[in-house]
């Protein structure tokens, strides 16, 4: 009884002297109402704001630490959708799938986590691996490795042969065959298997790959790879684990089966017709474009060699027609969710994106509020990500320009805060 009071004393104690932030903002960025107010001070406590003040406030307790941002524009941590932080793009990496070891994606993965986080996005999406994105996302959040916070699908379920079979263009003697333990799915019993493993195995959230994909050994990018029935059984057992469903398509065929289903997001979107854009508006299904990952696709496949040649053109066709359809879709009124498939391209280059979409006909404002509040709403974290807000947690990122006006400046993120905690702070 004793040490239990010594204890308590001891958590009240340190609770009166915890020390606060105070960070004296000259810009800042309100997602919400989409406006940039001017000298502001966020104050932070353990890893939540816990008030924003008018002008530049100073604590009155010595121990609190304050944080110059006057010359900076601040905002909440940007949210990637779309990435899949455990691999990266090298001419090399078909081969790696045969020769490296679940430790040596390990190990790899946590620089992907690490300059994800140092690019000011302070939470990720993670569309699918090996499963080693589970270890990491549990190793960020007990603070042994430095990264985003990720909400991760494990792996990718697919259909035999689909997009993320994980042995396509194998030789036979290793193809095996792969079921819904390892994210493959014939039919609604193997549909509802697969989720569940997903569960079981530590995944926050499902992701199916509706169409052919660019990057995978097969013929086609874009043919339907699910049926309507097993999408719905996917989306409905999802549902039970209070997971949402990201689904891959390129092909406007496999696009309005997901939309069908009950998807919730609709990556990449590439060849969306008009009428699958009505579709996506009428079931509240939101578009995650990753330009970027196109014109990576599109670069790359011009190099001899960088990509299998099954592969070369499905990119060449594929990868420049994102940015387009993504302009339509935004000009036709389908929500729009900030993603990238960075590991597509190089982790840490996810900012591009917000020049790509400005490009196409997005406001600079939208597409900040799509990296913000949007997100946090298809996570269900509304109430506790994309804003700068009393309650909100901690996570706060600045840059030196204001992005309304020079959208590049995105790309280059000169303070991040996770949690409360300062992990880059550039003068
Ligand atoms: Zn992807």
């Amino acid at each position: 009884m004793r040490a239990l009071l010594r204890i308590l004393i001891l958590l009240f104690t340190v609770s009166l002297t915890a020390q606060n932030t105070y960070l004296h903002c000259g810009k800042l960025i309100d997602t919400k109402s989409g406006k940039v107010l001017t000298e502001k001070t966020i104050v932070v406590s353990g890893n939540k704001i816990i008030s924003v003040e008018n002008g530049y406030v100073n604590s009155k307790n010595s121990k609190d630490t304050v944080v110059d941002l006057k010359s900076k524009i601040v905002m909440p941590g940007l949210i990637d959708m779309h990435v899949h932080i455990e691999s990266e793009t090298n001419p090399k990496s078909y081969l790696e799938d045969y020769t490296l070891n679940d430790a040596d994606v390990a190990f790899n993965s946590v620089s992907y986590a690490e300059i994800t986080l140092m690019n000011g996005f302070t939470t990720v999406r993670d569309l699918g691996g090996s499963g080693v994105n589970v270890a990491l996302r549990n190793a960020i959040n007990s603070g042994k490795i430095d990264g985003p916070r990720i909400f991760t699908a494990e792996k990718a379920l697919a259909t035999t042969g689909g997009h993320a079979d994980p042995t396509n263009g194998a030789k036979k003697s290793i193809m095996g065959n792969p079921g819904p333990k390892e994210g493959v799915v014939n039919g609604v019993e193997d549909a509802k298997k697969a989720v569940r493993q997903r569960y079981k195995n530590g995944a926050d959230l499902i992701k199916i790959t509706a169409t052919g994909g660019v990057l995978s050994v097969a013929k086609s990018g874009q043919n339907p790879q699910f049926s309507v029935e097993e999408i719905k059984a996917i989306c409905e057992t999802a549902e039970d684990y209070g997971f949402h469903v990201a689904a891959h398509a390129h092909g406007d065929e496999g696009m309005q089966r997901a939309i069908l289903g009950g998807v919730k997001t609709i990556e990449h979107g590439t060849l969306m017709s008009s009428e699958t854009m009505e579709l996506m508006k009428k079931h509240d299904v939101y578009l995650v474009p990753t330009i970027t990952a196109g014109k990576f696709v599109t670069e790359k496949a011009k190099i001899k060699g960088y990509y299998p040649e099954i592969i070369v053109p499905k990119a060449l066709d594929i990868g420049p027609k994102i940015q387009d359809m993504f302009g339509r879709a935004y000009k036709a009124g389908v929500g729009i969710a900030f993603g990238t498939d960075a590991a597509v391209f190089y982790h840490g280059d996810n900012g591009k994106e917000f020049s790509y979409m400005v490009e196409a006909g997005m406001p600079e404002m939208e597409t900040l509020q799509s990296a913000t509040v949007t997100n946090a709403m298809i996570l269900k974290m509304e109430n506790q990500l994309g804003q700068i807000n009393a309650g909100y947690l901690a996570d706060i990122i600045a840059v030196d320009d204001d992005p309304t006006k020079k959208i590049s400046t995105m790309e280059n993120v000169t303070f991040v805060m996770k949690n409360g905690v300062i992990y880059k702070q550039q003068l």
